[in-house]
């Protein structure tokens, strides 16, 4: 019999859903893999099954729930909940639905951590530290141990490798350096121990080390009946690791993924993780294929998966769908970015003027810098938009400032962020602030200096953190106005920190939540759009995982950018770029529009003073596959009358804009 909640599923959907699920049972379910193309429902289907074990007696507050970012987080527990409550004839979800945890793998890790901290070795008020932070550590160190420059891009923890074998596969060229690095890495450890500190890829170092001391793993695992993860593909070596260590025999474990879409190698995901997940358990894990595609309609799912049949190699199949009709994919072909950012905004306000809004459309681009020249033609025409990826609100350096001064006032042993916040006093340079902050070690330096206004240690609660973030503001204005020169925008970013940190019950709470999983930058002069309002998403095409529009525009579908020269070395890499190809375009509910500027200004090819770099489409997209797009030139108008421009009303000088551009990027 089935529940009619789950009567909208279809067969493997609801196979899923159900698997192992019986009526006032355990319901721990043997391992199960959900594994399948873009738009196939997989994010839908754990959401269902989430929404089925809580009808069937499962304690919401036992279902551990991973997901790729805090949005998704929220948004899947809203759905589960939504679905919870209509099958039980309720109005509004109650509160024995909510999902307490549910998160990213960090923030649930910190999580975690933090309530072991007194069995294993840790400070419960330890800070955490981003990539920026961490970089600028790992330079401090490097600096007092008097070493040279070495390479920064070394990243052996998440690959869970040994230093000699990274070294050797991956940068053969530091092996000499080896033993360097190895004393390098040694302090590091010890400086981060010492300040109290964790950076991202501790949380999850920390946690599976945790889960390799049996009592502790135990202890862990039995806090959770169920453990679900989504975007199992963009996992590393560790987060396996850690679900392992949380149920060794898989049982009440469902992962869910899509191989075609992994696109985090370069962060050590590896995609082995979820093609070797069933083989992992005995019997091994049972395996759900999905097969319909419910998101794009049949033209733009036929583009989509031409181009990723030209990949080497892959699991999942294609897809089919029911919704025929529609366009082909358009592939424009336009002179220069400049032209590209127009035509872009030109297609947008078409599209809203026949009813399709600002939120249904969204632009991707490969690199967070490609969206430059449209932001500036979204501007000027003063279309709202909201960016994702890229410069996150958090790493601009004012609200950085701001977050600087509270995590200190949070963990005085800090040493980076101490060193950041006093030198935003006029006259202290580094010298000064570290031996200031010698002179401070084992004080309280908001008693230790005088300059600091208020006493912050006290202050545990929100109530008290409000209080404070007005003096700590006024303190901190004139140091705005005098870094700044944009002092007035930047203060608007700071009013929307102040009113995300009203959402929160503890300072350390905000921190760590704000440090893991940052909102999306906002700086653009208009501020921030609010809730209500109807805006344009622009996203690096990392950011749009798991995400749908009617309409998305993707940018710069040209060698060097798709797949990007930067860092794209090995034939794997090029896979990658594929794969990010193949996301972007999966995206498209109803229109897709591929973007081919021939020239555009870029960056480090100033070869002989020239900053055009001419390209071509993007090698993903060869002549074999094109019949699955239509292919247009923009203006259309230009075309028509064979180069003659035709009449616009409209003067700009680009030069001058191109002049500006310059001066602001600062090259
Ligand atoms: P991605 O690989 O991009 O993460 P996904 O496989 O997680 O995609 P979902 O985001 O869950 O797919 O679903 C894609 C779209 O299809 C959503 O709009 C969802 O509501 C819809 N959908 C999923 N299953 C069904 C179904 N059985 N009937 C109707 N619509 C469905
Ligand atoms: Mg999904």
């Amino acid at each position: 019999m089935t529940r009619s909640y789950l009567a909208d599923l279809n067969r493997e959907q609801r196979l899923a859903s159900e698997h192992g699920v019986v009526a006032r049972g355990s319901n721990i379910a043997a391992p199960l893999l959900v594994i399948a193309g873009a738009g196939s429902g997989k994010t839908n289907t754990l959401a269902h099954r989430v929404a089925h074990l809580i009808v069937s007696g499962a304690d919401a507050s036992r279902i551990l729930l991973l997901t790729f970012s805090r949005r998704a987080a929220a948004e899947m527990g809203r759905r589960a909940r939504r679905i919870v409550a209509n099958a039980r004839g309720e109005n509004t979800p109650g509160a024995s639905t909510s999902l307490p945890w549910s998160g990213t793998f960090h923030a649930i890790g910190a999580r975690i951590l933090r309530g072991h901290a007194p069995s294993i070795g840790l400070d419960p008020a330890f800070t955490i530290h981003d990539r920026e932070d961490s970089a600028d550590l790992l330079n401090l160190v490097r600096h007092e141990l008097g070493l040279s420059e070495k390479d920064k891009r070394l990243r052996a923890t998440n690959a869970a490798e040994p230093l000699d074998v990274v070294l050797r596969e991956n940068f053969p060229w530091c092996a000499a350096w080896e033993a360097d690095l190895r004393t390098l890495f040694e302090a590091f450890v010890v400086a981060k121990q010492r300040q109290h500190i964790l950076d991202y890829d501790d949380l999850l170092l920390y946690w599976a080390e945790l889960m390799r001391v049996p009592e502790l793993a135990a202890a862990v695992g039995a806090q959770f009946d169920h453990v679900l993860v989504d975007e199992y593909q963009d996992t590393n070596a560790l987060q396996a690791t850690i679900l392992l260590g949380l149920k060794p025999d898989g049982h009440g474990l469902t992962v869910v993924g899509d191989d075609a879409q992994a696109i985090y190698g370069f962060r050590a995901a590896r995609v082995r993780n979820i093609l070797d997940f069933p083989k992992l358990f005995t019997p091994p894990a049972r395996v759900v294929t999905l097969e319909q595609n419910y998101r794009s309609t049949a033209p733009i799912l036929a583009a989509s998966n031409a181009v990723i049949d030209l990949a080497r190699e892959r699991f999942t199949k294609d897809l089919r769908t029911e919704r025929t009709g529609g366009a082909r994919p358009a592939l424009v072909t336009i002179t220069d970015d400049i032209a590209q950012a127009n035509c872009v905004a030109e297609t947008i306000l078409e599209n809203r003027e026949a009813g399709m809004t600002l939120k249904d459309q969204a632009v991707l681009f490969r690199t967070a810098s490609h969206s430059a020249m449209l932001e500036i033609e979204l501007n000027r025409r003063n279309i709202p938009f909201v960016k994702f990826g890229g410069l996150k609100f958090i790493e601009a350096a004012h609200v950085k400032d701001i977050l600087s001064i509270l995590r200190w006032a949070e963990n005085v042993a800090d040493r980076v962020t101490g060193f950041r916040v006093l030198q935003m006093l006029d006259g202290i340079g580094p010298t000064i602030a570290a031996k200031a902050l010698d002179r401070l070690a084992g004080r309280d330096p908001f008693d230790a200096l005088a300059t600091f206004t208020p006493p912050a240690r006290a202050t545990e609660h929100w109530r008290a953190l409000l209080t404070l973030m007005q003096p700590l503001r006024q303190w901190y204005q004139p140091h705005l106005e005098e870094r700044y020169a944009d002092a007035v925008v930047r203060a608007a970013d700071l009013d929307q920190l102040q009113r995300i940190a009203a959402g929160y019950t503890s300072r350390e709470s905000f921190l760590t939540d704000l440090t893991l999983d940052p909102p999306s930058a906002t700086s653009d002069e208009s501020g921030p759009p609010s809730r209500d309002e109807d805006y344009l998403i622009l996203s690096t095409i990392h950011s749009a995982k798991g995400q749908e529009w009617k309409s998305v525009f993707v940018l710069n579908v040209v060698d060097g950018c798709i797949p990007s020269d930067l860092g794209v070395g090995t034939a794997e890499d090029i896979e990658e770029e594929r794969r990010l190809l193949y996301v972007a375009m999966t995206r498209a509910k109803d229109h897709l529009m591929l973007l081919l500027p021939q020239r555009f200004y870029a960056h480090q090819q100033a070869r002989n003073g020239d900053r055009h770099v001419y390209a071509s489409r993007s090698r993903f997209i060869p002549a074999a596959i094109t019949a699955h797009f239509e292919h247009q030139i923009w203006p259309r108008r230009a075309l028509a009358t064979a180069g003659v421009a035709p009449a616009t009303g409209v003067t700009v000088d680009l030069n001058a804009r191109m002049r500006g551009m310059w001066q602001r990027s600062g090259t």
